[in-house]
């Protein structure tokens, strides 16, 4: 292990952080967490338990009453947020290597997209700390009547592994703009990135027991944040079912839920659009953080006329992603996160040619010296939109490329699936690219481009992908009550 990666995961918290403080698990017990190129322990993580859970939200709920944070004046929680941000940009590279090691991701992704945005997420929301307020109202009669924007009280933010700090930080940053406390809980294979940003948070000023960071098994700490009469709201990113039971259980304590669940994006390419632009996008779209992207573009639906020339430059660009060692600044392909998760791929894969269709590259395990959860990238041509492969979500560097006759014909196959997270269409006729637009049942739909995302963006899904919106001004709302007051002025 290079001395750098060393020195880093000897600097890194590893403790759950309770009301300002890193500390052991109640029970003691702890969990190891894996380098997924490498197989090789990290380190251990403390594992918290229900007990854990009710000190942290006691903790969360007492930040919150005190007025603490709450009452502070707007301005200054926004020159905590964007000092969180500043920080983020300052240990850049510390932040970047622990997510790279925890997760499998290039370092060139953590180093240049996810951490640069975590910042700019907490920069952005800065700005709104103070921009969020009430309005008169005009009732008839004589009487003031006025609005009040109240922050609910304790958020838990359940987020999985794929973009670990980042996924945090859309529910983290606008959450504490609003005035909420929160506790968030990182998925058991990579919760690194979260207790490094509890303990900038804390440098940058934070108040103790504003944010607390509870590493834990999602069946126990998860639940235990579902079944907590005290948090106001949770916030989750992560698989449809695991979505689908939150909901459920929180109906007991009538939580608000947010849910970023996952997708089977659609890539509508069209034949008159720039082929080699889109060829690039195509395969940017799948394979960009190892196709363990919930918005990853993961149907290709290519026009019959155009469909054979182009399905081959997308596979000559597939087989020039080689998977690699992540920390290799050059590497644009890195390891699967876990060994179940490769299998899951591989299981599609086998699934993918049992079901008739054409694998014409990659979908095969690629160690290097013999360890690692690489995965050379798949692309399968003569899909059909019923197959397995096209219908359920693989979360891993497959595409499934589907040929279509005309616009309607790739409209209603797009729509055909139980998600709606994300879309694309290639085209160079402007009045097809807002009609197709239009009609996508998605969330965000992508126009000659894959995969752009802003702080200011919203994003969220349609149909089983989930609902609620992250980021840009419509987060707000799920971190805010309305409070309505009458003055009666006779
Ligand atoms: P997951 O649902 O297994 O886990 C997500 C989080 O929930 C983890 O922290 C986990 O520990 C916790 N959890 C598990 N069981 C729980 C329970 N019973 N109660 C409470 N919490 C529980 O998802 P994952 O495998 O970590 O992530 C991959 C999934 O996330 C994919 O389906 C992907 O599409 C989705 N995702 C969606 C978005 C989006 O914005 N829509 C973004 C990224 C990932």
């Amino acid at each position: 292990m290079p001395t750098e990666v060393v020195d880093v995961i000897r600097g890194a918290p590893n403790k759950l952080y309770i009301e300002g403080e890193f500390r052991d698990a109640s029970g003691g017990e702890s969990f190891g967490t894996f380098n997924p190129a490498t197989e090789e322990l990290i380190t251990e993580v403390s594992s918290a338990g229900v007990e854990d859970v009710n000190v942290a939200v006691t903790g969360a709920r007492r930040a919150f009453e005190s007025g603490d944070w709450r009452e502070m004046s707007a301005r200054e929680r926004g020159r905590i947020l964007w000092r969180i941000g500043e920080l983020l940009r300052d240990n850049v590279e510390e932040v970047a290597i622990l997510e790279t090691i925890d997760n499998g991701k290039p370092i060139f992704e953590s180093r240049y997209v996810d951490i640069p945005m975590v910042s700019e997420v907490f920069q952005y929301y800065a700005g709104w700390a103070d921009k969020l307020h009430g309005e008169v109202v005009p009732v008839s009669g004589k009487a003031l009547d006025y609005t009040l924007r109240e922050p609910l009280g304790v958020i838990a933010a359940i987020v999985p592994w794929n973009f670990p700090l980042l996924l945090a930080s859309w529910k983290i940053a606008p959450a504490l703009a609003m005035g909420n406390t929160v506790i968030v809980k990182p998925a058991s294979n990579t919760p690194l990135t979260a207790l490094k940003l509890a303990e900038l948070a804390g440098e940058a000023g934070l108040p103790p027991g504003v944010l607390n960071i509870v590493p834990g098994r999602g069946s126990v700490v998860g639940n235990a944040l579902v079944e907590h009469p005290d948090v106001a709201k949770i916030a989750f990113t992560g698989e449809t079912a695991t979505g689908q039971g939150i909901l459920r259980k929180s109906a007991d304590t009538l939580k608000k839920i947010t849910l970023e669940l996952g997708g089977k994006s659609p890539n509508l390419v069209f034949a008159d659009a720039d082929l080699k632009a889109a060829a690039a996008g195509a395969a940017m779209g799948i394979f960009y953080g190892k196709g363990e992207v919930c918005a990853a573009g993961s149907r290709l639906f290519v026009a019959k006329s155009v469909a054979e020339e182009f399905i081959e430059r997308v596979v000559e660009r597939a087989e020039k992603m080689v998977p690699g060692d992540p920390m290799d600044p050059k590497t644009r392909m890195g390891a699967l996160v876990s060994k179940n998760q490769l299998e899951t791929v591989l299981g599609y894969v086998e699934a993918g040619k049992t079901e008739g269709a054409r694998l014409r590259t990659g979908g095969v395990h690629a160690p290097i010296d013999g360890k690692g959860y690489f995965l050379r990238p798949a692309v399968f041509d003569k899909v059909d939109n019923n197959m397995t492969i096209a219908q359920e979500e693989i979360f891993g560097p497959v595409l499934a490329a589907i040929v279509f006759e005309d616009e309607e014909h790739a409209i209603t196959q797009a729509n055909d699936n139980p998600y709606g997270l994300a879309a694309a269409v290639w085209t160079r006729d402007v009045g097809r690219a807002h009609r197709v637009a239009s009609k996508l049942k998605a969330g965000t739909v992508w126009v000659n481009t894959y995969n752009r995302y802003d702080a200011a963006a919203p994003f969220g899904g349609y149909k089983e992908s989930g609902y609620g919106r992250e980021l840009g001004m419509h987060a707000l709302e799920h971190y805010t009550q309305v409070k309505n007051v009458w003055v009666d002025l006779s």
